[in-house]
């Protein structure tokens, strides 16, 4: 049951092959039998979970498509009277009262939350080496990291150990952990699904999206979280297509675009050869292929670090010791309560983002950073507009590399950045984008391939995707554990 698609569970749901209290109760053992190797998930909800399941069967109404589907959220997603951590000690205990806007539309489609799962702390991180709680364990090699900031989401669809999950994307954190653990990742276009309850990392960047096995699953998941919503003024009013009508298997009329800068200096020789060979498949199924320059490339990691750890530095404000978290059991009088409460409660990849950002932000260095910053953000947002004049997806790597060790970049920060050489430019620009099982290198690690699309136009991700994944078997393959 565990390895059947979301698309395959609901015709077995429907057939009454199965019940959504077995299929829940699958998951949870699989969990129990995997989770010490892997340590994707922070809090299991199974008393919450069987509950969800036994009143959708009791309701026994499987017309939508994730009525009785098995999930979790990572644990920056708000749910109301369960832990929802940030995977920071300053949260360790935090209790919200409310629902995001996302749990609640996976609710209202029928989905069961099997629990929350491991991130970075606030979700600063590469390789979800930085959560409280300690790293998840790449499925592949346990020695190896999940890459991040949603390593405990990757990990545990890759693994089998939910249907599907929520994460969020600020410059990579969706689709780079999806391509270190073979699974497919979704980074939407800014504004698309709500960010309503959601922590954020840095308010415009964060996206929200779904982790799943195959590109259909994702396509159903997206359906039943995008659009406007009147908790968040970031969502305008763009309609939200049904998503699986794009799924083709041939890619006739289709210009792909492959830019070089993606291939070039930073990325490893076996990643960029896996890719080229996935571009031989998309030309085999029909797409034409053309060469794009985006040129501002080589801007997009420092411009990305100054403004996204600039917001974050503001957003990790409210985190006083007072109104959420962790208080100093050490101070005398107010302003010791803020600072003993901030240095016992966050890390260090945390207080790096606010040294950064404050300082970034502060009077004499504004113009010179920040403001730099934004306009080259402008810049290279204009630069994608001008190649999706030309064509109507990108195809690149991912990750310049696949895996590596635990341990490997944990002391060096520069180090972890360049891992996200590949995926901050879409947030900077503000575009779409999905990660999906492209190869595996000589080692047996994945290798996964970015779709990049214009803003709004997933349907394109979607169709290049589907047919990708359909004429080959990359997707299929499942790790040892
Ligand atoms: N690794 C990147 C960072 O630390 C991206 C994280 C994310 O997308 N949340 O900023």
């Amino acid at each position: 049951m565990i390895d059947l698609t979301i698309a395959q569970t609901n015709q077995g749901l429907k057939e009454g092959k199965f019940s959504a209290t077995e299929l829940t109760q699958a998951y949870l053992d699989r969990i129990d039998q995997t989770d010490d190797k892997l340590h994707s998930y922070i809090t299991i909800t199974k008393d919450l979970a069987l509950e969800q399941a036994k009143k959708v069967d009791e309701a026994g109404d499987f017309s939508s498509p994730l009525s009785g589907i098995p999930m979790n959220l990572k644990d920056v997603v708000c749910t109301s009277g369960i832990k929802t951590t940030a995977c920071s000690k300053i949260l360790e205990n935090f209790v919200p009262p409310y629902n995001a806007h996302v749990y609640d539309r996976l609710l209202d489609a029928g989905a069961i939350l099997l629990g929350k799962t491991n991130t970075d702390e606030f979700t600063h991180g590469s390789s979800t080496e930085h959560s409280y709680f300690g790293v998840t364990k790449n499925p592949w090699n346990t020695e190896y990291v999940s890459g991040g900031s949603s390593g405990g989401p990757a990990a545990s669809v890759a693994a089998d150990q939910c249907a599907f999950s929520i994460g969020t994307d600020t410059g990579g954190s969706i689709r780079q952990p999806a391509s270190l653990c073979s699974c497919v990742g979704l980074k939407v276009t800014y504004g698309r699904v709500p960010r309503y309850g959601v922590m954020s990392y840095g308010s415009s960047f964060d996206t929200i999206g779904p982790f799943a096995k195959t590109v259909e699953d994702a396509a159903i998941v997206l359906k039943a979280i995008a659009g406007k919503s009147e908790k968040d003024a970031t969502t305008p009013d763009v309609p939200v297509p049904n998503y699986t009508d794009f799924l083709k298997e041939d890619l006739k009329g289709v210009t792909i675009g492959i830019p070089k800068e993606y291939y070039g200096e930073g990325v490893e020789q076996e990643t960029a050869d896996v890719i080229n060979e996935g571009i031989d498949v998309l030309k085999k199924l029909g797409a034409e292929v053309i060469d794009i320059s985006l040129s501002l490339t080589k801007y997009a990691i420092p411009t990305y670090y100054l403004l996204a750890k600039s917001e974050a530095s503001t957003n990790l404000a409210r985190y006083d010791g007072i109104k959420y978290g962790h208080t100093t059991d050490d101070a005398k009088e107010l302003e010791e309560i803020y600072m003993k409460s901030r240095q016992e409660g966050f890390g260090d990849e945390v207080k790096r983002a606010i040294m950064i950002g404050t300082y970034a932000l502060s009077a004499g260095y504004y113009d010179a950073f920040y403001l730099k910053a934004a306009k080259v953000r402008a810049l290279m947002k204009k630069e994608f507009e001008d190649a999706f004049a030309k064509c109507d997806a990108l195809i690149t790597p991912t990750s310049p590399f696949p895996a590596f060790k635990i341990g490997e970049k944990a002391d060096d920060p520069l180090a972890m950045y360049m891992a996200d050489v590949l995926t901050v430019p879409i947030n900077l620009a503000g575009v779409c984008a999905m990660s999906i099982p492209g190869g595996f290198s000589k080692d047996g690690l994945p290798i996964g391939m970015q779709i990049i699309a214009n803003q709004y136009k997933e349907e394109n991700l979607f169709h290049v995707g589907h047919a990708f994944e359909k004429a080959t078997e990359w997707h299929a393959k499942k790790p040892n554990l």
